[in-house]
């Protein structure tokens, strides 16, 4: 007993410091005034204008993430939205999740012919005992719940670079998709159809904090291009593609989903900023977990991570270069390199 409360007097003693130490990294901690929005990559400052028409009307983070998610998933991309590439079968399955900030989350995995996957989450989340529906009960979920149920077509430019895969059948991820060298600047795939051919994903996470100083936090994806199906990847699972503690801050994340499940990257994130990491440092420290893990393979991969804290102060870090991400408030509409 004695030594456990030794223990305990000298861990506890201990945090402070370990607070201080990380809050003084050689990092300058960019604070920015409530409300303000976060999303991942370039195409955020996009979802970030839908969020940010909610926020400066003095709306909940909520609605502002819900509405980020919508305005990814109306949009052609290869990314998000019933649009997007197709797992290896030729289905296009959504994964999204939605949090708030008394620790609401919903998610759905696997859904099909779903426009706004991130409503059904958010409707499953409000009006149910549940967390996450899959597959077909996710389907049957939404209809019932008076969302339509759109035809099962690929978009002419999914259909195109899925039959281009299925030449080689080679899933390999790469990376920083937005800031590849598109093969055709008039296909709507352009920017994700790279000069050697490859492409893949890039996930909507959106995270925002609202006047009132709540935070809460929106991730929406078609996941990794020509995946198995049935694949899930991190963007539907609380604590790995999102993650939100009002006390604390939001954190969300683009990439390989399978490493960011492997660490809980965003629970991960929100734990040692609890603990005084600025979220910069907090993401850099789930990179590095990712990274130790298999320093080899990481050479090959993308992952990012970006965070928000209960301040405003605002961060984002990812294992290569050429990560972005897009932060909206009163004074910056801006996309910013992590
Ligand atoms: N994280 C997503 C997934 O693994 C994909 C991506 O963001 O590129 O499904």
């Amino acid at each position: 007993m004695a030594n456990r409360r030794t223990f305990l007097k000298t861990s506890l003693a201990a945090l402070p410091l370990l607070a201080a130490q990380n809050t003084e990294a050689a990092e300058r901690v960019v604070r920015y005034k409530k409300p303000v929005v976060v999303s991942t990559w370039d195409s955020g400052i996009r979802a970030n204008e839908a969020a940010w028409k909610v926020l400066k009307a003095g709306g909940a983070a909520i609605d502002s993430v819900e509405q980020a998610s919508r305005s990814a998933e109306a949009e052609a991309s290869c990314c998000v939205g019933l649009d997007a590439f197709p797992d290896r079968d030729g289905f296009v399955t959504l994964d999204a999740s939605i949090m708030d900030h008394r620790s609401n989350c919903g998610s759905v995995v696997f859904l099909q012919n779903i426009k706004h996957p991130i409503s059904v989450a958010r409707k499953l989340m409000e009006s149910t005992k549940h967390v996450v529906l899959a597959g077909d009960g996710a389907l049957q979920f939404a209809i019932e719940n008076g969302f339509e149920r759109m035809p099962s077509k690929l978009s002419a430019d999914a259909e195109k670079e899925w039959k281009e895969w299925l030449k080689k059948s080679e899933y390999k991820p790469m990376m920083n998709i937005e800031n590849r060298k598109p093969v055709s600047q008039n296909s709507l795939s352009a920017p994700n159809t790279f000069d050697d051919g490859s492409v893949n994903h890039d996930t909507m996470g959106t995270i925002a904090l609202d006047a009132d100083g709540n935070l809460s936090g929106a991730c929406t994806t078609s996941g990794m291009a020509f995946k198995m199906h049935g694949r899930v990847g991190d963007s539907p699972i609380v604590g790995a593609g999102l993650f939100v503690d009002n006390k604390v801050g939001a954190a969300t994340s683009s990439g390989v989903g399978e490493e960011v499940i492997r660490i809980c990257g965003t629970h991960t994130i929100i734990e040692l900023m609890r603990f005084g990491y600025s979220p910069k440092k907090a993401c850099s420290e789930a990179v590095k977990r990712i990274v130790e893990r298999d320093p080899k393979a990481a050479k090959d991969f993308q992952v990012g991570f970006i965070a928000i804290s209960k301040l405003g102060d605002v961060g984002a870090y990812s294992i290569q270069p050429g990560f972005s991400y897009s932060v909206t408030n009163s004074a910056t509409n801006a996309t910013l390199k992590a």
